[in-house]
């Protein structure tokens, strides 16, 4: 039997094309972009038409788009980039973010002389927006770094209005987009943020390739130095088939964002259903307000089980991958620091499900009948 795989929230497989569009640049066009004879001009011709697609894409403009190894690089990049650029003495976050900013902010307060301001949230993870406008009246200059859909819970933050909120107090906004990018026709212009990050691996790419944008007139010190790739701003020899993977993945997900939007909504709300049926005294972690929490993903607190520190392995067993969402912190489980955040009862098992256009009901059927199976 295959794996039914519902963890592409982790990582999400790669699209064929991609892997076709990318094998040239690992034997013929092996050539290094920053030589000037044919081999190198070449390829450096293959890494811009891939940068040109990848703005294209987010309605940017080329020199706006940075390649880097991750998102977690990309993340890093940017907030202590602009903490040494700019001299910032305050960044409002929230506690809900990924480790790549959380962790990022809690060694930048450690070494620099700055203040972190999280933002409130409810029991359901939604952010508490007077709140951020009360810390940006009090620190108008901060550095804003709020992500747009969290990768555990799902929820949606309203980045457009948070946007907003930013440029006129004078912050610099950034959003982890990580989850979003390739899920959501994302416009930098329209969004009007300052910069954002995203991971090919999570919308059918490669691994080890991230992308970063930074809205044009922005002047940021370079954080990784050495050569002159990327205009300098990330030295470095270029992950040549990872960016070629990564433009062509983005392309391929534009083609066919409404419809896959569609339908892996109708898994996600078949799941719902299903588990409400078959369930008694399931609930959800994160909002449940539909269109206020990615379409790809849930976050399911299930009834207190015996055993249940065996779920996921029993899950296992039967072919089905999901993540855990475990609030509890007990030996060498390291619980989630988003549940935690939002107070989840420790007794509830969670479970992290999240979708790709690959899934179907039938699988979903079978994962019901498992988890029911247990109580
Ligand atoms: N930010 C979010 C919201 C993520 O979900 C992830 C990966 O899980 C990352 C950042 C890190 O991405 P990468 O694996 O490319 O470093």
């Amino acid at each position: 039997m295959n794996t039914i795989y519902f963890d592409n929230a982790a990582t999400s497989p790669m699209y064929p094309e991609v892997l076709e569009a990318m094998m040239p640049y690992f034997q013929d066009f092996f050539g290094n972009p920053s030589s000037t004879h044919k081999k190198g001009r070449e390829v450096k011709a293959k890494l811009e038409q891939a940068r040109k697609e990848v703005a294209r894409c987010l309605n940017a403009t080329a020199s706006e788009i940075f390649f880097t190894s991750c998102a977690t690089e990309a993340n890093n990049t940017i907030l202590k980039s602009v903490v040494k650029s700019y001299g910032t003495k305050h960044i409002i976050s929230s506690s809900l973010e990924h480790h790549a900013v959380l962790y990022t902010l809690h060694y930048l307060e450690a070494i620099e002389d700055l203040t972190v301001h999280y933002v409130k949230h409810d029991s359901k993870g939604v952010l508490d927006l007077e709140h951020l406008k009360e810390l940006l009246e009090k620190f108008p200059n901060a550095l804003v770094t709020i992500m747009h859909g969290n990768n555990e819970i799902g929820n949606l933050n309203p980045i457009k209005e948070i946007a907003e909120l930013c440029q006129k107090s004078g912050a610099f906004f950034h959003s982890d987009t990580v989850q979003t990018i390739g899920h959501y026709a994302l416009d930098v212009q329209e969004l009007g943020l300052n910069a954002l990050v995203g991971s090919a691996h999570k919308f059918h790419g490669p691994k080890g390739v991230g992308v970063l944008y930074l809205k044009a007139g922005s002047k940021l010190h370079s954080f990784i130095h050495g050569g002159a790739q990327e205009r300098g701003f990330r030295a470095g020899t270029e992950n040549i088939a990872g960016i070629i993977g990564l433009s062509e993945a983005l392309s391929l997900t534009y083609q066919s964002l409404d419809k896959d939007k569609e339908y892996i909504s109708s898994l996600k709300a078949y799941l719902i259903e299903q588990l409400r049926l078959e369930i008694e005294g399931v609930e959800f972690n994160g909002s449940e307000v539909f269109e206020e929490s990615l379409y790809s993903l849930i976050n399911i607190s299930l009834p207190p089980l015996r055993n249940s520190g065996m779920l996921l392995f029993n899950l296992d067993l039967n072919n089905i991958s999901v993540s855990s969402g475990s609030a509890c912190s007990s030996g060498a489980q390291i619980g989630s620091h988003v549940l935690q955040a939002l107070e989840v009862v420790a007794e509830r098992p969670s479970i992290r499900c999240s979708f790709s256009k690959f899934n179907t009901k039938e699988e979903i059927d079978f994962f019901v009948k498992k988890l029911a199976s247990l109580y």
